[in-house]
């Protein structure tokens, strides 16, 4: 796994505050005047001081997050590292990512539940791990499943709902689509996995991403604690600050969407 910082975090970001205000607004002004916005951070399991830098700042700013969490990685004694850290407070809603986080694909893009496996393969690792989660974390666990690299085949899809899971949340335009009744809730704006090489095209980037996400109406913003360091804090810190200044803007972590949805 990559944990090296994107280049957007080699030094604070220039008049981030500024620049976070009037994106957030045009955003709005684009869409409806309101939006949903959730924070999902993937590759969770093992505690860290990064991590529990992380939760402290939705804490402290009480804004939800989903914690996409690697069955495998996850254990009885990391479990109370990891709530030493949230306080097991109902901001977070911990859900499952993958099995281990592991490549099964011979060739293309990563993926730990594409076509290259079975069937029976593919059931086996995905019931596991929802077994798993569920053991450990009880109620605590929500099962709405992330696929590692955010991609998966579609005999996982029909799996997942045969399964019983509630939705799957992958990146905006995710190929295969999921069935009618089957929900996926997509993320449209990456954080820490980017790959512009220069930083000031990276903070282009991710502000042009946040305000179209915005403006679509549901904003899913991805975090990846292992790749962040101090700069890439203090930016999380002034997002969570500057969205949870407008009052057009709504923080909800998947349990909230999906009891939201069905009303
Ligand atoms: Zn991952």
């Amino acid at each position: 796994m990559n944990s090296s910082p994107s280049s957007l975090y080699s030094k604070n970001i220039l008049d981030v505050e500024k620049r976070l205000h009037s994106v957030i607004e045009e955003g709005l002004a684009d869409g409806n005047g309101n939006a949903v916005a959730f924070f999902r951070a993937d590759d969770i399991g093992v505690p860290s001081r990064m991590f529990s830098e992380m939760i402290s700042l939705f804490l402290k700013y009480q804004v939800p997050l989903c914690l996409a969490v690697v069955p495998a990685w996850l254990t009885e004694s990391r479990l109370h590292s990891l709530q030493h850290a949230t306080g097991k407070s109902s901001l977070f809603c911990c859900h499952q990512h993958g099995w281990i986080h592991k490549n099964h694909e011979p060739s293309g893009k990563k993926q730990e539940f594409g076509e290259s496996r079975s069937a029976k393969e593919l059931r086996y690792d995905l019931l596991r791990g929802k077994t798993r989660l569920s053991s450990i974390l009880g109620n605590e666990f929500y099962p709405v499943f992330t696929p590692p690299w955010n991609r998966c085949g579609q005999t996982t899809l029909d799996i997942l709902e045969n399964l019983e899971f509630q939705a799957i949340s992958r990146s905006s335009g995710a190929a295969p689509q999921v069935s009618k009744n089957f929900k996926d809730i997509q993320v449209n704006v990456d954080l820490h996995t980017r790959k512009e090489k220069d930083p000031q095209s990276s903070v282009d980037q991710l502000l042009l991403e946040l305000r179209n996400s915005i403006s679509s109406g549901t904003s899913g913003i991805m975090l990846h604690h292992q790749r962040m360091n101090q700069h890439a804090l203090s930016f999380l810190e002034q997002l969570l600050r500057s969205l949870s200044s407008f009052q057009g803007i709504q923080h909800l972590h998947f349990q909230d969407l999906l009891t939201q949805s069905r009303r």
